[in-house]
């Protein structure tokens, strides 16, 4: 299976736990690629990488897809996992440190087209793979993933993100949803809060303060996760 990530301090807890190790990239793409064996099961995460202009961990939309469709070209993964950190909301129960699987579909709340049919192409709408077995499993939180390229949201993105129910936001599962779609490989994401978006306090100061704190969170849940699947693939193929 193949973990994507943005951020290498997101990566560093997981990568550390299974005992990872990094292979050579051979591409242009700043991605980094570390492989574990875990039971049964290879397992690959795909950090995208410093912004070789910019010099900070590449963030956002098409960093993401390009990860996905390396990682999926090189590796040829069964399964994909988006994983990192997201906001949450405080009205719909959400508490720093809780992590959560994709439920449902991914949506975008900032690509706003109003021309019939792109309307829908903008927001995506790519699919999940079912993840009740594993959220029971492992008592986690399930909600629909919203993603766009900006940490903050503007009123429009509030409407949107209402209108398509988003849950958990981010800023790569939806790109990462629609590679894995286009590659016909299933594709759910793992998300630990580290701010709360109907919270007083600046999204940015809350991320900043338990972004340690929840990639700890998502590197706990991760383990498991792979466990889960480890056991199912050999019982015949994960709950997708
Ligand atoms: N200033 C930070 C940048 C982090 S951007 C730094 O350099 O340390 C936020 C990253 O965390 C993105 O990869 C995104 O997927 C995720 N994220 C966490 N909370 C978010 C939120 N409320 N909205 C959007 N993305 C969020």
């Amino acid at each position: 299976m193949a973990v994507v990530m943005a951020m290498e301090a997101e990566a560093r807890p997981i990568v550390e736990r299974i005992g990872a190790r990094e292979v050579e990239g051979a591409t242009p793409l700043p991605v980094r690629f570390f492989v574990a064996r875990a039971g049964d099961c290879d397992v690959v995460i795909a950090v995208n990488g410093r912004d070789p202009r910019h010099g900070v961990d590449s963030i956002g939309t098409e960093a993401a897809a390009l990860t996905t469709w390396e990682v999926i070209r090189r590796f040829a993964p069964e399964l994909v996992i988006s994983a990192g950190t997201a906001g949450g909301w405080q009205a719909k129960g959400a508490c720093i440190g809780d992590v959560y699987v994709s439920s449902d579909v991914f949506v975008h709340h900032d690509r706003r087209i109003a021309i019939a049919g792109f309307d829908a192409y903008g927001v995506g709408r790519y699919p999940s793979a079912d993840t009740t077995g594993l959220a029971e499993s492992l008592g986690l939180k399930r909600g629909v993933v919203t993603t766009s390229n900006s940490l903050d949201e503007s009123d429009d993105d509030r409407r949107m993100i209402a209108a398509n129910g988003g849950d958990v936001k981010e800023m790569e599962a939806a790109a990462v949803a629609y590679v894995a779609e286009l590659a016909g490989v299933p594709m759910f994401a793992v998300k630990a809060i580290t701010d709360l978006v109907d919270h007083h306090t600046a999204t940015a100061e809350q991320f900043t303060e338990n972004l340690a704190l929840a990639s700890e969170r998502l590197a706990e849940v991760l383990v498991r996760t792979i466990g889960f699947f480890a056991v199912s693939v050999g019982n015949g193929g994960p709950d997708a």
